[in-house]
């Protein structure tokens, strides 16, 4: 369908859980969140209705995200039921990794076709500070099960963080050489519990240009991502700039939270609940979140924070 400025939306970004085995510094909060009664987040069934929906109005592209998709009981179910739907041509999943090793080889039998991972360090300690929870290794294992699992293009998201990974800006350009991996270096955004964090880290993408010279531009996008890559290598670097950059005019997609909001702009606090509706009700609502798409988000930095009213956990990165 297209917007009211021109623009074919044909993405959905779906949060099926808020809840994480993670704590990212710039996402959520130290306790985590409190798990919210069944009845007020979507059913698998609505979750598919959804789809069908968006389908109906031409999406084409689902990508399962969270809070963490793979804590998500019925995970695998689930993507297995969306992609196949007639119309759905593209399921992708964005995850942590950590839980990758049980799951790679029964996602990609499911269907999901794309698997981004998110890694914002190579040093265990650091891994540990920024997640803090996690375990190094275990993401690790999880970039190697996708490879394994059979899962062609796999990207590494990596948030940019002044003082915390630029020195590791050239350490992750390298694992592109000798593997088709895509490493996608992202702004940090001023968004619900990272707002205070980003202030004191924030650092352009630009970084990654001045940090190693030898990228060179590639006559392509990758959705948002700006893309890049050192001569004669596997792999390619993405720059997503959402701070530096505007990139609205090319922007593509809606977003269902885990309860049931359409989130027509990303940096909106507006939301249009799909919960408990009919699929032919939704299919209206999701017009209406289409059509209600701003031309523009508003200024984005740390002095004028995201309005989303979320972490990113609950909308869904
Ligand atoms: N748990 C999964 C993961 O980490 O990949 C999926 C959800 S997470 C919210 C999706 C993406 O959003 C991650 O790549 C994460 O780094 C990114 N993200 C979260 N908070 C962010 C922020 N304040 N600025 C930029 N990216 C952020
Ligand atoms: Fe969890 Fe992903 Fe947020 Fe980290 S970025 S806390 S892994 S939802």
């Amino acid at each position: 369908m297209i917007d009211k400025y021109g623009r074919q939306i044909d993405y959905m970004r779906i949060s099926v859980t808020e809840l994480c085995n993670l704590r990212c510094r710039y996402c959520m909060p130290e306790e985590g969140i409190v798990k919210r009664d069944h009845e007020e987040m979507m059913t698998a069934e609505e979750t598919i209705d959804a789809v069908k929906a968006a389908v109906s109005l031409g999406v084409k592209k689902i990508r399962v995200t969270g809070g963490e998709p793979l804590v998500k009981r019925g995970i695998v179910e689930l993507c297995e039921n969306i992609a196949a739907i007639d119309g759905v041509e593209e399921l992708c999943m964005t995850t942590n990794g950590t839980l990758l090793p049980g799951y790679a080889r029964e996602l990609r039998a499911a269907g999901v076709d794309r698997v981004n991972i998110s890694l914002d360090t190579l040093k265990a300690d650091r891994y540990r500070e920024i997640t803090r929870i996690g375990e190094l290794s275990e993401a690790l294992s999880g970039i190697e099960a996708a490879f394994e699992a059979g899962f062609e293009k796999v990207k590494i998201n990596t948030v940019l963080m002044g003082g915390f990974n630029d020195d590791e800006i050239e350490d992750f350009v390298r694992l592109t050489i000798d593997r088709p991996l895509e490493v996608r270096f992202i702004e940090l955004m001023p968004i619900g519990g990272g707002i205070e964090f980003e202030k004191a880290r924030f650092i352009s993408c630009v970084r990654v240009l001045e940090s190693v010279p030898g990228l060179e531009p590639l006559d392509m996008t990758d959705g948002v991502a700006a893309m890049y890559a050192l001569p004669g290598a596997k792999g390619r670097v993405g720059l997503i700039r959402p701070i530096s950059c505007d990139f609205c005019e090319g922007c593509n997609k809606i977003r269902l939270t885990a309860d049931g909001m359409l989130k027509p702009c990303l940096h909106s606090g507006a939301e249009i609940s799909i919960k408990g509706r009919s699929r032919e009700e939704m299919t209206e609502v999701i017009r209406e979140a289409i059509l209600s798409k701003p031309q523009m988000r508003e200024t984005l930095d740390a002095e004028n924070p995201s309005h989303a009213g979320r972490n990113m956990n609950s909308i869904g990165g």
